[in-house]
């Protein structure tokens, strides 16, 4: 099965590269109902906790945007097929002129350096959003935190293999020309989104602001252990989905399933996918 998916953005072509797949533990979803975990438990397929892991190509004609970079090797066989996904767009590692991580998590920064700590992807440009940049530098971490010690090693690894080619991204300034990022803090102090906008058509990638889909479309108030702060992040998650359905933009995400671009209709207080 093909691990990307295009579509047009005016004269911008955006792919998601689909890095690998796999289902969550129950463990790490919190605000369950009984009734969700009930049939959660006597679903064989496993179908409300399965996600995808994906990252996204925009290619404006001059640049070559990678956004996120997949797991590497930190999830086991099933993730890590970046390079793969790339291949099949026709682009190499040296083809990325830019790259965009929509926060420090394991699944998006794994793919970024090689096993001795080279950067993979030597000629890009590597942005980060201010907030994410400071949160993951300056912090102290424990080893017992969710985010601690093994996640911002990974995160001050990769900033130090990306550090002569690092820019730190004030709020309201374009990744490249027609890319835009869209603050949602919440799962991290800087995660962020980012829109696409050219010739009066448009995009939105939501970044990780739902991870289970079959369960959080439904109700967003279910979360995952990862949401550093779980208050603003389902702030985010209703901004960003409400913002999804009231405007009825193209969008898609970092764990969305297929298809990758889908629109949104908000029913009562859950949100279904119409196309
Ligand atoms: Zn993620």
């Amino acid at each position: 099965m093909s691990r990307i998916s295009t579509t047009s953005v005016g004269n911008i072509k955006v792919t998601t590269l689909r890095d690998g797949e796999r289902t969550l533990p129950l463990e790490a979803l919190k605000n369950l109902s009984d009734e969700d975990t009930s049939r959660i438990n006597s679903d064989e397929n496993q179908s409300f906790t399965f996600t995808n892991f994906n990252a996204c190509v925009i290619q404006n004609g001059k640049q070559n945007l990678l956004v996120d970079t997949g797991c590497g090797t930190l999830f086991g066989p099933t993730c890590g097929f970046i390079i793969d996904a790339l291949d099949e767009l026709g682009l190499g590692p040296d083809d990325i002129t830019d790259i965009f991580i929509t926060h420090f998590h394991p699944d998006h920064i794994g793919g970024c350096i090689n096993e001795d700590g080279s950067a993979v992807f030597r000629n890009a440009n590597f942005k980060i959003a201010e907030e994410e940049h400071n949160f993951w530098t300056l912090k102290e971490f424990g080893s017992d935190e969710i985010n601690g010690r093994d996640w911002s090693s990974l995160a001050k690894n990769v900033l130090s293999a990306y550090d002569a080619q690092l820019e730190v991204l004030k709020s309201n300034k374009d990744i490249i020309s027609g890319v835009s990022t869209v603050p949602l803090p919440g799962h991290t102090p800087g995660h962020a989104g980012f829109r696409v906008d050219d010739e009066n058509q448009s995009m939105f990638h939501m970044g990780d602001i739902i991870h289970v889909p079959n369960l959080q479309l439904k109700d967003p108030n279910i979360c995952t252990l990862f949401d550093i702060d779980p208050e603003s992040a389902l702030k985010s998650r209703k901004y960003a989905l409400d913002m999804a359905s009231n405007d009825n933009l193209l969008c898609t995400s970092g764990h969305i399933l297929e298809p990758k671009f889908i629109h949104l209709e908000k029913r009562g207080s859950s949100y279904f996918i119409t196309s």
